[in-house]
């Protein structure tokens, strides 16, 4: 169940209209990386967590409504810099205070082509936002990922915040409003702790590496295959031990050989310490214990969301 409170998570305030920043505002507000993105990710997640793991069901939602938060400042933030923007921007508005404060035919002329690179958004809108990017992108579920499997869903999160964190650190760029600078820092702000919150939850749950339930398999797992020529150039992603499983890397330093004399990876190549046996025992044991807890959560008969 919502509940709408009418005041915002943060006072945004906007000193003076600014469409142009506007328009690239859109970007967090229907964009790939946007607040609606991010809200209904964690909303559509939150349904397959419920019965097993209730804690994050409640971070899920929690995050996914403070998301929802986000996109209603954004929202009035756009509003508000698009203060005196009518559908006519020729005519109708030519007394408005967007008018006034483009002084000059040079400058309406040149914030009538801005506003072309986004027609749709001035002259369809009527100048309220829009559910699109910034260019004018229709948003589209397409943006959404949800997998079903939580350690692979926050994962997705990790990167969605991190994604969304840049592009208001870019957005503080284009604006000179302190009041709008205050919005966008604390809308980065909030990004980079659910950040944090979805690598903490991550971390709660044993084992989550790697995604799901089968182990992979110690024949490939440990490879770095140096496939440009030229300097070999080395680090810990294909040096020393790998971080997750602690297999130590080998580093193929001619692809081409190998593959030809291992007959394509199916014999005489080099294998990890994991032995085949322990991973099919693991993937048996892990497959079984996903499963009892699935169907431990699952209530037997009719099925009821909440209590009351
Ligand atoms: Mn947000
Ligand atoms: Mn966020």
């Amino acid at each position: 169940m919502f509940y709408h409170v009418k005041e915002l998570q943060f006072n945004a305030r906007v000193s003076k209209p600014d469409p142009a920043f506007a328009t690239l505002l859109l970007e967090q507000f229907g964009g790939a990386n946007g607040e609606l993105k991010a809200a209904l990710q964690y909303f559509v997640q939150a349904f397959a967590v419920k019965q097993v793991h209730p804690d994050k069901y409640d971070l899920l939602m929690d995050i996914a409504t403070e998301e929802f938060s986000h996109l209603e400042i954004v929202g009035a933030t756009i509003q508000m810099l698009l203060k005196g923007v009518h559908g006519d921007l020729k005519n109708a508005a030519e007394e408005s205070e967007i008018m006034e404060l483009l002084k000059g035919k040079a400058s309406k002329e040149g914030f009538i082509h801005n506003a072309m690179v986004n027609p749709q958004f001035f002259n369809l809108s009527g100048g309220g936002p829009t559910l699109t990017d910034s260019n004018g992108n229709p948003w589209t579920s397409a943006y959404v990922t949800a997998n079903g499997d939580l350690t692979v869903d926050l994962r997705s999160n990790i990167a969605a915040e991190s994604r969304a964190k840049i592009v208001y650190e870019y957005l503080l760029q284009h604006t000179n409003d302190p009041h709008v600078k205050d919005t966008l820092r604390f809308l980065m702000t909030r990004e980079v702790a659910h950040f944090q919150m979805f690598q903490a939850a991550l971390a709660t749950i044993e084992p989550n590496f790697p995604p799901g339930v089968l182990q992979s398999d110690p024949k490939y797992s440990n490879k770095y295959f140096n496939l440009s020529n030229g300097e070999d150039v080395r680090g810990p992603w294909n040096e020393g031990k790998s971080p997750e499983m602690g297999e130590t890397w080998e580093y193929i330093s001619d692809p081409i050989e190998h593959v030809r004399k291992t007959k394509g990876m199916t014999e005489g190549h080099g294998k990890t310490s994991r032995d085949p046996k322990e991973v099919d025992k693991k993937n048996k044991e892990l497959s079984k214990k996903k499963y009892d807890e699935i169907k431990k959560a699952m209530p037997k008969g009719e099925a009821q969301w909440s209590k009351y």
